[in-house]
């Protein structure tokens, strides 16, 4: 986001992510051995990746792959392409991938990856020979049963594609379930691509009932308007809150009588981006302190900071990005009684149905639409419920319940395990 470029920067969600490791490692009295175990990432790959760009010169491009955990099983996590890939980022979306398979129960440990490159300014070969060239560096790293990428910003099932592909190449046998969020044709699951958004408004629904507001009453302002923010918005208007303001890198847009999501969503179809779109046109700092009762961060990193905590309106908010809070914001948020359904619960749903996909196509036996819906809902409530539960017995946020769910199963686990 332009507008809050300056306060990204300031910020490293490693520090951010490891606050609240350590506020939850307190209150489950986490010994030592496990604490370091899980401080740490158990592998960090960084790869140059000299690409023949259309101009006909060589441009080397970073890439990173880390695998925070697997102790409940194979890593997994998205690959994300953007000019603010770090290593340090890559390592907090890794473990962020941990807790939040084990919040909501599934068989994996947490991965991230990332490639430093502004593909919207890439030729779609450009972008298909850099991501060849990564799966091929990574293809000792990655494998259906050690770690499993996924899309994450600014990469999709074309993406995929070409990973299954080149991968498969290297191994000599197709192999699709080495990643998820893959094309339809290609092993992808019906479901996957609303996934995330689906969840997000799940976490919404759940929480409204907790906090007894009704969705006919409500208002919802979405930062972002990507996959997860603008399938976020469409679900959440479909349970009758009123969408009032919605944004992308173009700035924000308000309309106190709502706004039709369908509309932006073609609108964002025939334009490339919501510039122009109907309504009042604010910044992205402005939106976030809109008044209205739901706020859904669904962009990037520390975007509500201690710097605009204070001034935030929403009585919920629920993180569709990763780290869309800075751990130095969440005491301001608790002080103002704002609920906040963190990340690692409330987008939880992409990675529950890349879970999905990977068991179908394990099965080699595909799920109806409504299957794997009805059970993504189901992992996402019972999972709401738990960190709720949580949340009151040791008095804390939800964010910090959230923590405390997934780091005690993962210790419980490794404590099974055992060290050598
Ligand atoms: N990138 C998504 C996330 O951050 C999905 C990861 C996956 O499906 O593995 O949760």
């Amino acid at each position: 986001m332009t507008s809050n470029a300056t306060i990204h920067s300031d910020l490293n969600p490693l520090d951010s992510m490891m606050k609240r490791f350590d506020e939850a490692a307190k209150i489950l009295g986490l010994d030592d051995s496990i604490y370091n175990t899980l401080k740490y990432p158990a592998k960090a790959v960084t790869v140059h990746l000299p690409i023949m760009m259309d101009n006909g010169k060589v441009h080397v491009f970073e890439g990173h792959r880390v695998q925070h955990s697997t102790t409940l099983g194979p890593s997994k996590g998205g690959i994300r392409y953007s000019m603010d890939v770090s290593i340090d980022e890559v390592k907090a979306l890794a473990a962020w991938m941990t807790w939040k398979c084990a919040v909501v129960g599934i068989p994996y440990g947490g991965g991230k990856g990332g490639i430093k490159c502004d593909p919207k300014s890439m030729s779609k070969g450009e972008v298909e020979r850099l991501t060849r060239a990564y799966a091929a560096s990574m293809s000792d790293v990655f494998g259906p049963d050690k770690d499993i990428p996924a899309p994450d910003m600014n990469t999709g099932q074309q993406e995929m594609a070409w990973i299954v592909d080149e991968y498969s190449k290297i191994k000599g046998q197709y192999t699709p379930a080495v990643c998820t969020g893959k094309p339809l044709t290609m092993g992808g699951s019906l479901g996957r691509v609303e996934a995330t958004g689906r969840g997000v408004m799940v976490s919404t629904r759940s929480a409204l009932a907790k906090l007894g507001l009704k969705p006919q009453e409500c208002t919802c302002v979405v930062q972002g308007f990507g996959n997860v923010g603008s399938i976020s918005a469409k679900l959440i208007e479909m349970l009758g809150i009123k969408i009032i303001g919605i944004s992308d890198v173009t700035g924000g847009y308000y309309a106190p009588e709502g706004i039709k999501v369908e509309d932006a969503i073609n609108y964002v179809k025939a334009n490339g981006n919501l510039k122009g779109f109907a309504g009042k046109n604010i910044t992205n700092s402005e939106l976030l302190e809109l008044e209205c009762d739901i706020l859904v961060p669904a962009a990037m990193e520390d975007q509500i900071t201690d710097q605009n905590a204070g001034n935030i309106k929403a009585k919920l908010i629920v993180e569709g990005a990763n780290g869309p809070t800075s751990a130095s914001a969440d005491a301001i948020l608790n002080e103002k009684g704002i609920m906040v359904v963190p990340d690692i619960l409330a987008n939880a749903g992409g990675v529950t149905v890349s879970y999905f996909e990977w068991v179908q196509n394990r099965m080699g036996y595909f799920w109806t639409e409504e299957r794997v819906n009805r059970r993504a809902d189901r992992v996402m409530k019972q999972a709401f419920d738990v960190v709720y539960d949580a949340s009151k017995k040791h008095n804390v946020a939800m964010r910090i319940a959230a923590y405390v769910v997934a780091m005690d199963k993962v210790a419980t686990t490794q404590k099974f395990r055992g060290v050598f």
